[in-house]
């Protein structure tokens, strides 16, 4: 089935949907994006995609989009042309398209930029079966660019990640620098020792998840120990648990890093009750 797809304040079957093939997020990878699951036919934590948004536009220097004060109405339109149960809506602003290709960004008065949203069904997404197994990965050496709190499109290094990850036999690889690790391809990462859970503290270094301030709330509000730093490759072999967060995994257990084994080689319980109480609020909350 088609789906209906949002390009620049029209909803449009998927394959009639254009953008120019000047587009800079396809000529320079200038556009950023936000993904925002879906369940039960409800956003959850929209809020947090919408702030980030705005966040990395400013950053960049990008104009919001004219519909930005809509979206919440075109998440909510796309929900419901498509039928969407279970899974996300993806969302991209780029600087547009100046008609040619050109270093220089182009004049804001004159080119507006490009906003595409599109809908991915997933059906069962919360019910994942690594959640019940728990995920492999692999280390890599962290060479993305210095700004990586700003979520661009540039996504070539953790796609090659992923493949890296695949060709080893495991699900995923976390991205270390000078010996730290950072995140994981398209989650942060996190580790759990003596109870206690740790994981690399908001900077440049990292994108700053939504579902990592949502986690890192409830933890604290249950009353679980949250510290907030760098952690070697090292440490994170000798931990008791890892995880990692995203909007579309939520929280999904770590049980093996480059062939050691984490715990008992489950899930641990720190990371199932994230998932839980997670999963648990921010339905609640969904909107
Ligand atoms: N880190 C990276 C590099 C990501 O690409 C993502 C999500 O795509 C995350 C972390 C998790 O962010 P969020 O929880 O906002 O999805």
């Amino acid at each position: 089935m088609s789906r209906t797809v949002y390009v620049n304040g029209d909803y449009l079957p998927e394959d009639e949907a254009k953008v120019s093939i000047f587009d800079r997020s396809f000529l320079m990878a200038d556009g950023v994006y936000e993904v925002t699951s879906v369940l039960e036919g409800k956003l959850i934590d929209f809020d947090g995609h919408l702030a980030r948004l705005e966040r990395s536009l400013a950053e960049l220097d990008m104009q919001k989009p004219e519909a930005f004060d809509d979206l919440l109405d075109i998440h909510r339109e796309l929900v419901r042309r498509n039928d969407l149960v279970d899974g996300m809506i993806y969302l991209q602003v780029s600087r547009g398209s100046a008609g040619d290709r050109d270093f220089v960004f182009p004049d804001p008065e004159e080119v507006k930029p490009t906003l595409v949203l599109f809908t991915q069904s997933k059906p069962g997404l919360a019910d994942s079966p690594a959640a019940k197994t728990g995920i492999k990965i692999i280390s890599i050496e962290d060479i993305r660019w210095g700004r990586r709190d700003i979520k661009t499109v540039q996504l070539l290094y953790p796609s090659m990640g992923k493949m890296m990850a695949k060709k080893a036999g495991c699900d995923d690889a976390w991205m270390v620098k000078d010996g730290f690790v950072t995140e994981g391809t398209s989650n942060n990462a996190y580790i759990v020792k003596n109870g206690k859970i740790i994981t690399r503290h908001l900077s440049n270094d990292i994108l700053h998840g939504i579902t990592r301030a949502a986690v890192l709330r409830f933890a604290r509000e249950a009353q679980m120990e949250v510290e907030e730093r760098s952690f070697t490759l090292d440490e994170a072999k000798e931990a008791d648990e890892g995880f990692v967060t995203s909007a579309s995994a939520f929280v999904l257990p770590v049980v093996e890093i480059d062939g050691t084994t984490l715990g008992d080689g489950k899930p641990g319980p720190v990371a199932r009750r994230l998932r839980e109480i997670y999963l648990d609020e921010s339905l609640k909350s969904a909107i």
